[in-house]
């Protein structure tokens, strides 16, 4: 992608993310196992997806995994596996990726939004109580950016109300809470393989990971035409099955991903080294949490004069995300309006998402992060930054 500039820039660009550096890395593993499936000829539900399957969960700590199509299907198949659909509503977080509200759509429910805690961007534990009904089904608490999200209260009002715990768990594979993986948190967790993603395939992946046996019995049909045996159409399934070749490439990468994230958790620390005190609100990780920095979310009223000074710089950043789900024209019969979830709206008008991957290397993080630290040494603006929302 080129932008047309008359100067070019005096420093090569940083980008957001940089697939093709982490490839590089990892061509002659990965040519190899697509080249392995081809020969094979075990494209649909093949070998590489089983053994994908009881990796993925292992590395889970969880007994089930169930390869799908993408994360918003590991969600609707999810809650279709738990029979939750038509007029029951289900929880979820309102400045969450619009796809955690998809998901539960797609199943025939209802998704009920929430407003988030400011520090760590996930659900609101009084929120969510405040917005359980008789109807309310499931919980889908979402680990943005990686970060886990709250847990413990949030399983224990659960149970207290026999509610069903869903992780929206696709920016965070590999991240902890107390000690223990996020997929093995609640009754089921989603996760997705969108190449962005910290295990990314090369198109489109998901997987249901879950400790519920009878669960992921009812899913391995839910995504197989509802299929027991061959020709055997127990019910109306469908057609939402992990490609096997994308099964091969991400046994590859599954053998990286801890030293991708213990890499990712070094960029963050080097941004947070560089950055405090600059004016700008950096993100943090709350106590027994471990993150695994999917995005590396800043704050600052001058959000887009910034983001517009880095761009000047050859330095590509994003927004995650610059529109709530609650004010999305696809969620209008939701009926909400502006000012119903007062920390994600603040926040979107703010978070500005700085480069962060694996292969970003320190100096590459230190250019980034004296671009933002002049930018707010010339825009005192910048330290009025307020920390607290409302
Ligand atoms: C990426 C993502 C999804 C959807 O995953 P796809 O594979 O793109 O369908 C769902 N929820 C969150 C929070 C995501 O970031």
């Amino acid at each position: 992608m080129s932008t047309q500039m008359s100067k070019p820039p005096k420093h090569p660009n940083v980008p957001f993310v940089d697939l093709g550096a982490q490839y590089r890395t990892i061509a002659t593993e990965v040519n190899q196992a697509i080249s392995k499936v081809i020969e094979q000829t075990d494209f649909i539900l093949g070998r590489e997806v089983h053994l994908f399957e009881e990796e993925f969960a292992a590395f889970c700590d969880a007994p089930y995994a169930i390869g799908v199509d993408s994360g918003t299907s590991a969600l609707e198949l999810a809650l279709r596996a738990f029979d939750i659909g038509t007029g029951d509503e289900v929880i979820t977080a309102a400045n969450s990726f619009i796809a955690s509200a998809l998901g539960i759509s797609h199943a025939g429910a209802t998704p009920v939004l929430v407003d988030v805690d400011p520090y760590t961007y996930t659900l609101d534990v009084k929120a969510i109580e405040r917005a359980i009904t008789r109807r309310t089904k499931a919980i889908i608490p979402v680990h943005l950016y990686g970060h886990p999200a709250h847990m413990d209260p949030i399983r224990q009002l659960a149970d207290q109300h026999r509610l069903v715990v869903i992780e929206d768990a696709c920016q965070a594979h590999g991240a902890r809470y107390q000690g223990k993986r996020v997929g093995s948190l609640g009754h089921a967790a989603a996760f997705s393989f969108y190449p962005g993603k910290n295990l990314g395939a090369y198109g489109d992946g998901g997987i249901v990971v879950t400790n519920d046996r009878k669960v992921a019995k009812r899913l391995e049909m839910l995504r197989n035409y509802g299929q027991k045996e061959k020709y055997q159409h127990l019910f109306r399934g469908y057609n939402r099955r992990l490609d096997t070749m994308q099964a091969a490439i991400l046994r590859v990468k599954l053998k990286y991903l801890e030293k991708w994230n213990a890499a990712r958790r070094w960029n963050a620390n080097l941004y947070q080294k560089h950055l405090e005190g600059s004016g700008i609100v950096l993100p943090g990780e709350a106590g027994g949490a471990e993150a695994v920095w999917h995005l590396y979310v800043v704050r600052t009223e001058r959000r887009d004069a910034l983001k517009e000074h880095l761009a000047g710089q050859g330095i590509q950043v994003g927004v995650h995300y610059p529109v709530p789900i609650h004010l999305q024209p696809a969620y209008e019969d939701l009926g909400h309006k502006l000012g119903d979830f007062p920390v994600a709206e603040a926040y979107a008008d703010r978070i500005l998402s700085l480069p962060m991957y694996a292969e970003l290397n320190s100096g590459q993080v230190e250019r980034v992060s004296s671009a933002i630290s002049e930018f707010l040494a010339a825009n005192s603006a910048g330290q009025t930054e307020v920390r607290q929302i409302a």
